[in-house]
């Protein structure tokens, strides 16, 4: 007989990705190892609710740094689902979509970082995002572990939330500091991937 077949399971990893750097990819990675999955969509944002920086108007540029960053893993993908829409992106309108070209089998971990993950009551239709997916929230520098833990037990009640904390070594990269790296003339080598910096400097990305 044939045994029966186990669903996939799918990372979703969300993000301005304005760049892309070594902070990301090091959580996706870590996550996909520790449960086992097939494999992880990178989504860029195509407008965010929550930020105010000209993301519509670098979607091109968010798009080819990302796919640039995960060219040499098999188990990453990039989509431009969210950077194809003209309305803001709403995790649960992306995830609700996904979740209909998959099977009932399948599972869905949504990959962030503590700071992201906090904010999941502010999230647009939270708790029906909620429904869909398991968190995977990681630890990120400048975010206190025992307030991260509290909050997040907030919110598995608040929203019945499958929400996982996770240990990931500690990067303390982001892209904001990248692009005030850029434009201050300072180093950036070492926190991206070398394809993306090269890629920023060509296109003159970040320098005002
Ligand atoms: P920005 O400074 O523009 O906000 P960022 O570096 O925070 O950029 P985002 O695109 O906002 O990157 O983050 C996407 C996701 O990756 C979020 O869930 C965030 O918490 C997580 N993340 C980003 N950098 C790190 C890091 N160094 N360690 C752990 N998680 C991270
Ligand atoms: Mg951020």
């Amino acid at each position: 007989m044939e045994a029966a077949a186990r669903g996939k399971r799918i990372g979703i990893m969300g993000g301005s990705f304005n760049p892309i750097h070594y902070g990301h990819l090091m959580l996706a990675e870590q996550i996909r190892t520790q449960y086992a999955l097939d494999k992880i969509i990178f989504i860029p944002v195509g407008i965010a609710a929550h930020k105010a920086n000209n993301l519509k108007e670098t979607r091109t540029e968010r798009f080819r740094m990302t796919a640039l960053a995960i060219e040499s893993n098999p188990f990453f993908e990039v989509s431009d689902y969210e950077l194809k829409r003209e309305a803001v992106s709403y995790s649960v309108e992306t995830v609700r979509d996904l979740r209909k070209s998959l099977d009932a089998s399948d599972s869905l971990y949504f990959i962030t970082g503590a700071d992201a993950i906090i904010l999941l009551d502010s999230w647009y239709h939270s708790k029906e995002l909620s429904q869909y997916v398991t968190f995977v929230a990681a630890t990120r520098p400048g975010v206190d572990t025992e307030e991260f833990e509290a909050k997040i037990q907030v919110l598995r009640e608040k929203l019945d939330a499958k929400i996982e904390m996770c240990f990931i070594p500690a990067l303390a990269i982001s892209s904001t500091d990248i692009r005030t790296r850029v434009q201050e003339g300072k180093s950036i080598k070492y926190l991206l991937p070398e394809s993306v910096e090269a890629y920023i400097y060509e296109k003159g990305l970040y320098r005002v």
